[in-house]
């Protein structure tokens, strides 16, 4: 009998199965691998990661999650970040943009931890690669050059799961297909007729995870998120190996933007600039399951053009925007809804998660948990129609 079941072996599962191991219980990860057809948003190579982020508890998530990366790296032996720094650009009009600033403000020191520029020309001249359109709106950007870039998400789930492991935890790479109520324990029912028993259960499966809890109907919208990925050749990306990651707000609709990473070797051996977009544009609402599968396989399935390359996994968006890291019900708990920002932020989700589902007063007890993440901030929610029912 295991103490806790991890499902999902992405990157907060196989976080929180690190450190529950590390605390000396029982743990199996579930979930396939990547080469099995596991359907998740960390099989790519480019993640944004920064501090600079307008909401602050991101900020504070991605903060500690930063700080641990190194120490990742040293244990695993591996690499899977690149410290490329962060620069956001909008116009200085928006909430977006005072907000970042904000938040550096908090985390360091301008003219040394982050610099402010303002207009077109002042951003072109300090980062040549720069064109900015749209010349009729002023501009503002901050540049965050350390503790930012880009990290491999696919790298960091595999090192976590590894260093899961190495803890003591048993990886099974098969999916839940369902799970059992016991008095005091959940058989879980693998693919292939395998099964499990364990005495609690975290449902870490991404933007699965609502379709796991179908009497309760958890508050997760679940939404496209394409990429374009363009080849470039392996001259441009040494001339553009310094170049921040960059996130751009458009002037129009606040909530909608673009982001771009320099340039990254994929497992093909080609080098892409990854562009993406981020707003109801071209992203539409996947209602159902069968809808969300069915969208993530086709866009799986084409074939790869030569040198454009459409890349693609569904994000998921809690109610409140923030993660779940709560209990459904007893035995049951919830570490999942990334927002499509939480690849930078897994490690410290996943050890949230760890404290919780390990400590007697569930939740994390230590001074800096206690200061900067009240258990609230991550309850679950049910769409409302729900509430009654539980
Ligand atoms: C296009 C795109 C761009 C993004 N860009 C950024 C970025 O720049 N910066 C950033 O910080 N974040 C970014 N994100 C978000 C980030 O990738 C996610 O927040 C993160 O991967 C979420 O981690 P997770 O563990 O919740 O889910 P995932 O990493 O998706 O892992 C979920 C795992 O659960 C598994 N699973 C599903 N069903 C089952 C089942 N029944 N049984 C067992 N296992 C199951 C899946 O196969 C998968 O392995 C982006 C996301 C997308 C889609």
């Amino acid at each position: 009998m295991y103490d806790v079941a991890v499902v999902g072996a992405g990157l907060i599962g196989s976080a929180c199965a690190k450190y529950l191991s590390a605390k000396g219980l029982r743990v199996a990860l579930l979930g396939r691998s990547e080469a099995q057809g596991a359907l998740g948003a960390c099989y790519d190579e480019g993640r944004i990661y920064r501090i600079a982020d307008p909401d602050k508890v991101w900020a504070d998530l991605a903060d500690l999650s930063i700080k641990e990366y190194e120490a990742i790296k040293d244990e695993a032996g591996e690499s899977f970040y690149q410290e490329n720094g962060f620069l956001a650009i909008g116009d200085p009009a928006l909430e977006y943009i005072r907000q970042v600033e904000e938040t550096m403000a908090q985390f360091g020191t301008e003219g040394k931890d982050y610099f402010v520029y303002s207009g077109k020309e002042a951003l072109e001249e300090h980062f040549p690669f720069l064109r900015l359109p749209f010349d009729e709106h002023s501009w503002k950007g901050i540049w965050q050059p350390k503790k930012a870039g880009h990290l491999s998400p696919r790298a960091l789930a595999k090192i976590q799961a590894v260093l899961a492991k190495r803890n003591g935890t048993d990886v099974i790479s098969r999916n839940l297909e369902q799970a059992e109520p016991q008095d005091d324990h959940w058989i879980l029912h693998l693919e292939g007729s395998q099964q499990v028993e364990a005495q609690k259960v975290v449902l870490a499966a991404g933007w699965m995870t609502k379709w796991l809890v179908p009497d309760k109907s958890l508050d997760i919208t679940t939404q496209m998120s394409q990429a374009v990925l363009f080849e470039v050749t392996p001259e441009a990306a040494t001339s553009l190996a310094s170049m921040p990651v960059l996130i751009l707000r458009g002037p129009k609709d606040p909530e909608e933007f673009w982001y771009i990473l320099p340039p990254i070797k994929y497992p093909d051996g080609r080098w892409y600039l990854k562009m993406g977009y981020d707003g109801n544009m071209l992203n539409q609402r996947l209602e159902s399951k069968e809808e969300a599968l069915n969208w993530m396989k086709a866009k799986q399935a084409r074939p790869e053009l030569v040198s454009v390359a459409q890349q693609m996994a569904a994000r998921y968006f809690p109610g409140q925007r923030r993660p779940y890291i709560d209990y459904l019900d007893k035995g049951v708990a919830v570490a999942s809804g990334g927002n499509g920002w939480a690849a930078k932020s897994s490690d410290h989700i996943g050890w949230l998660a760890s404290e919780m589902l390990s400590n007697s007063s569930e939740w994390a007890t230590d001074p800096v948990s206690k200061a900067l993440f009240p258990k609230e901030l991550f309850r679950a929610s049910f769409k409302a129609s729900e509430r009654s029912r539980l």
